[in-house]
């Protein structure tokens, strides 16, 4: 692995079932202090590191967390040893971790570091590049010292548990920021802190058309402070009754045929260049990247990996497939939006009509498992266009689609992520899968749940960059 130099902020992401195990091995009714380790698969992104924590390993106390000859309690030799090796083996980082008593602010003692400055060094070698480092964990309070080199450290910023109800742990409180005036009366309800942290986020949407639009234009306005949009396709005259920001200026008007605009040079504007427009426009500060290209492209699934949250509304098996890994590997919570129409197939009447939205969770629920990523057409879409060609593909008829069925989806899923974001939703809320019916105004709470041995949501939970995802060759 080569060096680690750039970065300066690490920040670590917990799957809610290894935080649950952990929590309970610390914090016991002894009051005491207890240990362990997590191996973390590790990515360096433009926003500092990311730990993903991926396995973790409990000491026992007395035989592997015992009292020590200078500190209070340290883990033995043999046991750090047998951790860093398992480690190393598998490409994570070692992150030793302890608790302290309290509950909202946390720190390190002076034999902690002192610990970490005769112990790190020998463990860094063994490591042949990954990270080595400590955790300490106060109730709801959490910090870092993560080694990158002897001579490089860097403190934990903050850990995220990537539950159902999302929950950061920083090392102690901070003070918020007054929220921006503009923001004034959405602020009222999800508080300053709130709308700070929507402006810290980094939001992925994969799809600009008619929900993707919708999300972009939401979260936009809600003062998100990064967007990555993906989409590869050009607007089309067809597409303007339902992409929000479109204008007749951007389509080819229907009257010029293909061949003459193409003779002319005259080319209509991607999705996401009119995405980028309306979110400029409701937030001149926003930073905003337009990714022409599809979610399949390496280039593009890579963009995604350091968000916070994604937000799909692309409905291509293939885009399932990548996003949903994205959501397990990276621990980076989704929310799929979709409308359906079906129609009869004999008599072509509408049989049901649908808005859907799918929270993944990640490690708890999946596209995967549930069966929502069809295997065979998944295999068709993976097809090159020749291939598809020789077998007669055809499933070109455009499905129905309808500007409010989208925004049911969009403001729903939208909903979903901003009350969860901002600490609002409550602790006991089910983050089922929603579906709204107009036709018979009937809402369907959908159970979700994640099979075990799934090697989505399962094996391949947190392992980031160690499991490569479904995406196209990169030679492509
Ligand atoms: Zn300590
Ligand atoms: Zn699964």
């Amino acid at each position: 692995m080569a060096a680690r130099t750039m970065n300066s902020t690490a920040c670590l992401r917990l799957p809610a079932a290894l935080m649950g195990d952990l929590r309970e091995h610390l914090f016991r009714p002894d009051g005491d202090e207890h240990g362990a380790v997590i191996g973390a698969s590790v990515i360096e992104t433009g926003r500092g590191i990311r730990l993903l924590a991926r396995r973790l390993f409990l000491a026992e106390d007395g035989i592997d967390y015992v009292p020590g000859e200078r500190g209070h309690r340290m883990l033995t030799p043999c046991f750090v040893l047998r951790c860093v090796r398992a480690c190393a083996q598998q490409g994570l980082a070692y992150l030793a971790v302890h608790n302290h008593p309290g509950s909202d602010r946390v720190a390190f003692s002076g034999d902690d570091m002192a610990s970490h400055r005769r112990g790190y060094p020998a463990l860094l070698d063994i490591l042949d590049g990954s990270p080595a480092g400590a955790l300490v964990f106060a109730r709801n309070a959490a910090a870092g010292d993560i080694w990158l080199s002897p001579q490089h450290q860097i403190e934990l910023d903050h850990a995220v548990v990537t539950g159902r109800t999302p929950h950061v742990l920083h090392p102690a409180p901070r003070k918020p920021r007054a929220a921006d005036a503009r923001y004034d009366r959405q602020a009222r309800l999800f508080g300053d802190r709130g709308q700070q942290a929507l402006g810290a986020q980094k939001i992925g949407i994969v799809g600009a058309g008619g929900i993707g639009s919708l999300v972009n234009e939401y979260l936009s306005r809600l003062g998100i402070g990064h967007l990555v949009v993906i989409d590869h396709d050009p607007i089309e005259a067809t597409n303007i009754s339902r992409v929000v920001g479109a204008r007749a200026s951007d389509c080819k008007p229907t009257w010029l045929p293909a061949k003459i605009a193409r003779l002319l040079g005259w080319k209509p504007t991607p999705k996401v260049r009119i995405a980028e427009r309306v979110a400029k426009e409701a937030n001149p500060d926003i930073r905003f990247d337009a990714i022409e290209a599809d979610i399949v492209d390496p280039h593009a699934a890579d963009r995604l990996v350091d968000c916070d949250a994604i937000f799909l509304a692309a409905d291509t098996m293939r885009a399932r497939h990548v996003v949903n890994s994205i959501c397990h590997r990276y621990l980076i919570p989704v929310w799929q939006a979709g409308t359906k129409v079906h129609l009869n197939d004999s008599t072509g009447d509408i049989a049901d009509v649908f808005s859907v939205v799918r929270r993944l969770v990640p490690g708890e629920s999946c596209l995967w498992c549930s069966g929502l990523i069809d295997r065979t057409r998944l295999a068709e879409e993976a097809a090159s266009p020749q291939q598809r060609a020789a077998q007669t593909y055809i499933d070109e008829i455009p499905n129905p689609s309808v500007i409010t069925l989208n925004a049911v989806a969009a403001a729903h899923a939208v909903d979903d992520y901003l009350f969860t974001t901002v600490g609002l939703t409550s602790p006991s809320a089910r983050a089922e899968w929603i579906r709204h019916h107009p036709l018979s105004e009937y809402f369907a709470q959908l159970k979700t749940a994640s099979e075990p041995g799934c090697p989505q949501c399962g094996g391949h939970l947190a392992a980031g960059p160690l499991e490569p995802l479904p995406v196209r060759e990169r030679s492509q």
